[in-house]
Order: C-alpha cells, then structure tokens, then sequence
C-alpha cells in the first residue's frame, strides 16, 4: 500500500486556516484569567467560525455532524489544537467529551445516542470517564466496583477517582463490574450515570501537579467519587453486558493518536521558545546558538520531534488502511515515545531559559506539569512498553544455537556452496 507523505491541498489550507485562526484569536486567552461566563462569552463566537469552517467535533463521522477525517488528519488537526490547551475545547473536541463521544458513536444505542451523545456533540452537556479506582488503574482486570441488576435498574457501589471533569459533567461514564464470573476482560460493562443521580458523592477535585491549589475553573479537575447504591436504569448500559473492556480499548486508541499530535503542538511550541532564546540571549562572548551544548538541545529535540510525528502519523495511517485492533504496536509505541519527547523538549526549552524558565511569566512551567501526566494517564508508559515488547516477541521462536552463530552459518555455507568450493580448491 502507498505512504504518501503529503497532505490534500484543500486539507492544508484548513491547517493554515486553523494554525493562524489558533495563534491569534485562542492563544490571546491564556493570558487572561477568565472566569467560565466570560471564557463563554469570548468563545461562543470562535466556535461559531470553526462550524462555518466544517471543523467543529471533526472526530467523529459525517453522519454524526463530524468531519469524517480519519485518522491522519484528525493528527494532523490535533497538533495545532495542542498547542494550546483552550483550543480543543473552541474545536468541540477536547478530552475526555471527545473520546465519550467516540465510545457512544461506537457502542451506543439511537436512544442512547439521541439523549447523550448528540447533546455532547452540540457543546450542550459535558462527560466523564469514570474508570481508574484508588485500588485500580493500570490493570483494568483489577477494578471493584459493582453494579448488580435488581429488576429494571443497576445498582452501583464503589470509589473511583481521577475522574477528570466529573465536577463540572452532566453524565458519568462509569466502568463497573457486572458479570463478576466471567473471563477477567468480560466482566466489565459501561453505564451512563447522570451525575446527579442520588448516591454519586463527589468528594473532591483531587489536588494535583499541574493545578496543585486550586480547582481549575474552566476544565473540572480530577474528581474523587463515592458510588453509594446509585440506581440507573438498565437502559443506561452501553452495549452488552461484558463489553466495557472492549469498548474502552476502542475509545482509547483514536484518544492516543490526538494525545500525541497534541503532545507534538506542546513541543513545538517549546521548541519554538528553545530556539528563539538560543538566537537572542548573550552569554560568555556569544549567542547561546554558538555553543555546541545548545546545538544539541536543538538538533536533539528536532529529531525527537520528527521521529515522534512519523510515529504517530504511521500509527494513523495504520489505523486508516487497516483498523485500530492492528495498530496495538504502534499505538503503544507513541504513548510512551510521544510522552518522553514532550517532557524532554519543554524540559530543553526551560533549560536555556534559565531562571526565566522557572518561572511563570513563560508557558513552560505551567507545559512542563501538564507534561509530566502524560507518561502515566491512558495507560502508564511501562504497560505500553511490555504490550509493545510483547506483541514483537511473538514473532519469535528459541532457539538452542543463536541464528546467527557464525561457526555454525559457516559449516552450512561450506555445504551450501561445498561444490563450488571443491572446484575453486582444484583449480588452485
Ligand atoms: C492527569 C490525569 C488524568 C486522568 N484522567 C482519567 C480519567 O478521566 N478517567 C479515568 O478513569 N482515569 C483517569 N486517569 C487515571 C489513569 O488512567 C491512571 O492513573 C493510569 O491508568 C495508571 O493507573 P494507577 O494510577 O492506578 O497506577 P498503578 O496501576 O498503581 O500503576 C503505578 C505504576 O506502576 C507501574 N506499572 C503498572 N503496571 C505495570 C506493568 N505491567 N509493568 C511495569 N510497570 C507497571 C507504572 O510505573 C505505573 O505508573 C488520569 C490520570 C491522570 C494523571
């Protein structure tokens, strides 16, 4: 199958639209610090152009009011959006409502749909991902918390946190166990839980690294749950029963691919600052662009870049010609290479900012928090590493004599070519 490196010519000119629609009128935010009626206020208009443009909720496919992209250029798309963390959400595509719009797309019913997700898609309600327990993360086999059907309805007990924007969600998407005999990857269902639902205690925004103090105003935080005898109809599960582990790894490998074209919008955006300090700042007779060191920081960083962007675009390319159960490999290898290079490069960029770097008069500080997450959420980088790891070396066998032992290819060769060999001797 061809690779064609290039980008449809109408497709580049609404990255160019959007790199500059970004830079000047979403960027200009960050600045400010905005309350959500006036953040609202300022954006309703914005969303309105990127409707105009066909770009609004792209993620998903023309039927469902999506751009029907794909998957490369919805990567590409996103490494604009990255660069700034108030993009996605002007675009009608940010996490986690993006990835629950994908799930239900994938696993909802019409019902199901017409009342959760086409409100989502419109900006009308917003969602959560009600997965990871204290007790439970990396390994989703692990999870305890129960919903047992009692007549028309599910009845849910347990304690989830890093549910990110559960305080500002209209619904939850809660991963709950319900077949708890079966195989450890069928015993898990998703329920939509409206989250006033009596019995869904939120007890906190989890004091985290990139918003140590304060509940972030504009994204809900990572919230901390208490599901105490939450009563949701039947109804409310998301496919069959024993599909929730199957559901989520559909959900999760688009995700992974914006994750890192966003990740790569952060980067550049570093690098950008890397390499405009190195041009400008004096010290010890010259230009820090004149000192080797900091060459390497740039040529380091640029590679890391390209190298994470073909990665990634493969990965997409994979998904596109040949679906996301095929891609484990490479979507597992830019979760964990996306997420190193990301911190690098900001960390790169600090570094040669000096005390400036530090502080927060620059972005880098606030990127460098927000980076430090990616190695662990969606999956932390080790269990990408060991599926990667593992997939490959199911493409070997042992052996008692390595392969490649030279005396033994000698002794085969010498076989191999005995009578040529006999002949060239002869002749001598
Ligand atoms: C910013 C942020 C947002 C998040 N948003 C959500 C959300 O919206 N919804 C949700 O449900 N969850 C969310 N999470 C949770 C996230 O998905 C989990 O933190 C993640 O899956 C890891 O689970 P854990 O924290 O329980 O780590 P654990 O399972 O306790 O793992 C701890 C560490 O052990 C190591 N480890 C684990 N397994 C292996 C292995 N097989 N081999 C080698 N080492 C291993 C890794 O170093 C790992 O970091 C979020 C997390 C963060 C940080």
């Amino acid at each position: 199958m061809a690779w064609d490196f290039s980008t449809e010519p109408e497709f580049e000119a609404k990255l160019a639209w959007m790199r500059e629609f970004v830079r000047e009128e979403i960027i200009p935010l960050e600045t400010l610090d905005l309350d959500p009626a006036t953040f609202d206020r300022i954006t309703a208009p914005m969303k309105e152009q990127v409707k105009e443009q066909g770009l609004w909720a792209a993620h998903l496919e023309p039927e469902l009011g999506g751009g029907g992209f794909g998957q490369v250029k919805l990567g590409l798309m996103h490494e604009v959006l990255g660069q700034c963390r108030f993009a996605p959400g002007v675009f009608g595509n940010n996490a986690p409502d993006s990835g629950n719009a994908e799930l239900l797309a994938l696993g909802a019913n019409p019902e199901q749909k017409d009342r959760w997700m086409h409100p989502l898609l419109r900006g009308e309600l917003r969602s959560s991902f009600s997965m990871t327990e204290p007790g439970a993360g990396a390994d989703p086999t692990m999870l305890s918390t129960r919903a047992v059907r009692d007549g028309d309805e599910y009845v849910i007990n347990g304690h989830k946190w890093f549910s990110s924007n559960a305080s500002i969600a209209d619904f939850l998407i809660v991963m709950v166990v319900t077949e708890p005999e079966a195989p450890p990857h069928s015993r898990m269902s998703m329920i939509v839980v409206p989250t006033d639902t009596p019995g869904v205690n939120i007890l906190r925004d989890i004091p985290v690294m990139n918003h140590p103090t304060h509940y972030p105003q504009l994204d809900g935080g990572h919230a901390e749950i208490i599901y105490t005898d939450v009563r949701v109809p039947a109804e409310n599960l998301i496919g069959n029963p024993g599909d929730g582990f199957k559901l989520a790894q559909q959900r999760l490998g688009p995700g992974r691919i914006h994750h890192a074209m966003r990740w790569l919008g952060q980067s550049k955006r570093a690098f950008d600052m890397l390499c405009e300090r190195a041009v400008s700042r004096e010290t010890h007779g010259s230009v820090l662009a004149d000192k080797q060191m900091i060459q390497d920081f740039v040529a380091t960083s640029a590679a890391e870049m390209a190298a994470a962007r073909l990665l990634t675009l493969q990965a997409a390319w994979v998904m596109d010609t040949v679906g996301a159960a095929n891609a484990r490999i490479e979507i597992g290898m830019i979760k964990y290479w996306g997420a190193k290079v990301l911190h690098d490069v900001i960390d790169r960029a600090i570094q040669v900012h000096g005390s400036l770097g530090f502080t927060g008069d620059l972005p880098l500080e606030q990127m460098y928090r927000d980076a430090r997450a990616a190695r662990i959420y969606d999956g932390p980088d080790e269990v990408h590493k060991a599926t990667v790891a593992k997939r490959l070396l199911r493409g070997y066998t042992p052996v008692t004599v390595p392969t490649e032992h030279i005396p033994t290819r000698r002794d085969e060769a010498r076989k191999k070519f005995a009578d040529q060999l006999e002949a060239v001797t002869a002749n001598r």
